[in-house]
């Protein structure tokens, strides 16, 4: 028996979805079947159903064979078609809501020094330093056996398999029941233990063993070749489950070898770690209040450990290739997150440096903590707001934490990457609500989508460009695909009925951009009120990020309700040197004159407007220019979380000014 619909699950069927329906499917007793494309998988294996890809508005046929096969197909197209009834109870997050969101603005690979400094240079990815004994965790691989079991062995190998898994499964739900266990940790945990549950891996690893092979090359065969099928998957979700499947493998193998993992539960105090790549398991599990700092030799600034890094305030330096292994014995090591060097057992000069480094950031952060209730203001009594840069829901907790004034940009391109395909409207919607209610009534800014040729996304097809910085990017792209763009607005026009929303454009350079954007808001809020969904208008500003935009800055102060100077930008077309670049790095400077003097140029149009000014920039939370911006009449600076306090501390020890 079978039907067949189009899927409305609007993430499609990965992550929490795919979980939910394998829990709904395992529900029956008929056999169950999901087919796409002519592939029919069991809809009882999460990882078979990931492995489909099955998107959002695709056609699929369900097919069930049993007893109560009648009832097994109603329930689950009723949930592919209705994806939210019956359904409300809240799963725990799944890894793929959180550790693949950068926490902060991706830190970029390091420029080269003026003078090249001693010791090797890798991707800067949690800011910070660190000095301390090294901890080498580079655990074996674990060979197969290759082992040809005997007929009569068969039957105790498989056995001996089962009570491997069911050890691994108990590991993980007794890690799961911690109650001091992140959200983001419990998240990876409870991803790797669905694996551990799935019967592709254990079935995949048991047929082999019936094939005679030993239990620990199967295992480990089934788990590569599982592992391979999710690399083959164009998203970068999906490639990201080929770890855990080999984190859960490598579990087993342990188990069946009555080894226990090299673990980092023995690192010392103030250590740092030294791997090639930290599993998610290890991670989940790792005793992050130890750690020192973390070096790598896989990694760049958005990868697993990066993230958990920078929430957790450890210093990395990542991606250092085969040069981690000039590491394996060193003693002692030095690193410095913010520009990506690491020294290898420093001499008595470097220690020292590094020690009273190291001293002045552990004693600057005790102080700042006073300063994360204060509301700063300037000798005239104005606020400053002093708010975070975001790029996911997960970021908001560090965001509180730090004492943010709500969020002067909310980077939505993360939406639009994480995804297989464009994000729903009611996704949307969602997203830019919760923002709005965990910060209310602070106001969130949130930033449409900003996104070019030189990171694609799936869903536009972007044309090959010589030069994607200065192409079809930005509010260029979304005026010319009004079906994404009117989506977006709409999400944001219902949200606003939350909390307080604002919208802004990126890479403005004519005011006809704001007019036609005008319309095409107009055009959404008509045509949420003829379909009676609730929605609210909101006030709509612009980044200040090119040349022109500071040109026309009257013109556009008329237009809008707020500018936002986007410094990373700006600094970079107009001192025309690509923010990427290393070897310009330098002339990549904010501070100098001809960058300050478009700032300055900005927040005076907008003074003069009586419009607000307020900087999103990295530039926004350093201490030596926040005087100068707040001196030019800027009232909102936004800036990664980690800013925050010392930003307040800055602007409450400015001359006149008050808390
Ligand atoms: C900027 O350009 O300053 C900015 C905040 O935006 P992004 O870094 O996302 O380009
Ligand atoms: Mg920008």
């Amino acid at each position: 028996m079978e039907r067949s619909t189009i899927v409305r699950v609007h993430e499609g069927l990965h992550a929490r979805p795919a979980t939910r329906f394998v829990k709904l499917a395992k529900g029956f007793e008929s056999d169950v079947e999901i087919i796409k494309d002519g592939k029919a998988v069991s809809a009882k294996s999460s990882v078979k159903l990931m492995l489909l890809a099955v998107k959002e508005n695709q056609e699929v046929t369900v097919r069930a064979n049993g007893a109560d096969a009648i009832e097994a197909l109603e329930a689950l197209i009723g949930y592919l078609e209705n994806p939210k009834a019956g359904l409300e109870e809240e799963e725990p997050a799944a890894n793929a809501d959180t550790p693949e969101a950068p926490a902060a603005p991706a830190p970029r690979v390091a420029a080269p020094a003026a003078t090249e400094e001693a010791g090797l240079r890798g991707v800067a990815a949690s800011e910070g330093v660190a000095i301390g004994p090294a901890f080498a965790h580079f655990p074996p691989e674990i060979a197969a056996q290759g082992r040809t079991l005997k007929q009569d062995e068969i039957a105790g190998e498989i056995e001996r398999f089962r009570g491997a898994v069911a050890t691994v499964q108990a590991r993980m739900d007794r890690a799961l029941a911690q109650d001091s266990l992140s959200a983001g940790d419990r998240g990876i945990i409870a991803a790797l233990r669905d694996i551990a549950a799935d019967d592709s891996l254990t079935g995949e690893a048991e047929a082999l063993i019936r094939d005679a092979s030993d239990a620990v090359s199967a295992t480990i065969t089934a788990a590569s070749t599982i592992a391979a099928d999710f690399s083959k998957v164009d998203d970068h979700y999906l490639n990201a489950r080929a770890d855990d499947v080999q984190a859960v493998g490598r579990q087993i193998c342990l188990a069946l070898l009555g080894q226990d993992d090299v673990s980092l539960e023995t690192i010392p105090q103030g250590a740092i770690l030294i791997a090639d790549d930290i599993g998610a398991w290890d991670l989940a599990r790792a005793p992050l209040k130890r750690i020192g700092g973390v070096v790598c030799g896989h990694g760049g600034a958005t990868s697993h450990i990066a993230i958990i890094a920078r929430t957790h305030g450890i210093p990395a330096v990542l991606g250092l290739g085969d040069r981690i292994n000039a590491l394996r014995t060193a003693r002692d090591v030095a690193l410095d997150g913010n520009s990506g060097r690491v020294v290898i057992d420093p001499d008595a000069a470097t220690r020292a440096d590094f020690t009273a480094r190291v001293e002045a950031a552990a004693r600057e952060r005790a102080g700042l903590t006073a300063f994360k209730a204060v509301t700063p203001k300037r000798a005239d009594g104005t606020i400053i707001e002093v708010a975070a840069n975001l790029g996911s829901l997960e970021e908001i907790e560090a965001a509180v934490e730090a004492g943010a004034m709500g969020v002067g940009l909310f980077r939505t391109e993360l939406l639009f990457m994480r995804h297989m395909h464009l994000p729903s409207e009611d996704m949307q919607a969602e997203t830019y609500a919760a923002l709005a209610k965990a910060f209310a009534p602070y106001p969130v800014i949130v930033r449409t989508l900003d996104i070019g040729g030189d990171k694609p996304i799936a869903g536009i097809d972007f044309p090959e460009e010589e030069n994607p910085f200065l192409g079809w990017r930005g509010i260029r792209m979304c005026l010319d695909r009004p079906d994404i763009f009117k989506r977006q607005l709409r999400a944001l026009l219902r949200a606003a009925v939350q909390g307080n929303v604002k919208v802004m454009l990126p890479m403005v350079s004519d005011v006809a951009e704001v007019r036609q954007t005008r319309v095409l808001i107009e055009e959404c809020a008509a045509e949420l009120k003829a379909e009676g969904v609730p929605h609210a208008a909101f006030d709509l500003g612009v980044m200040i990020e090119t040349p022109a935009a500071v040109l026309i800055a009257p013109a556009l102060a008329r237009e809008v309700s707020f500018f936002s100077i986007g410094t990373n930008d700006l600094t970079q077309y107009i001192m025309a040197a690509d923010r990427l670049n290393p070897t310009v790095a330098k002339l990549n400077d904010v501070s100098n004159p001809a960058v300050m003097s478009a700032i300055e140029m900005t927040a005076k149009a907008g003074v003069a407007a009586g419009i607000m000014v307020g900087m999103c920039g990295e530039a926004a939370g350093r201490p030596d220019l926040i005087p100068a911006f707040v001196g030019m009449g800027l009232t909102e600076l936004s800036m990664s979380p980690a800013s925050i306090q010392r930003a307040k501390k800055t602007i409450a020890g400015m001359a006149g000014a008050s808390t």
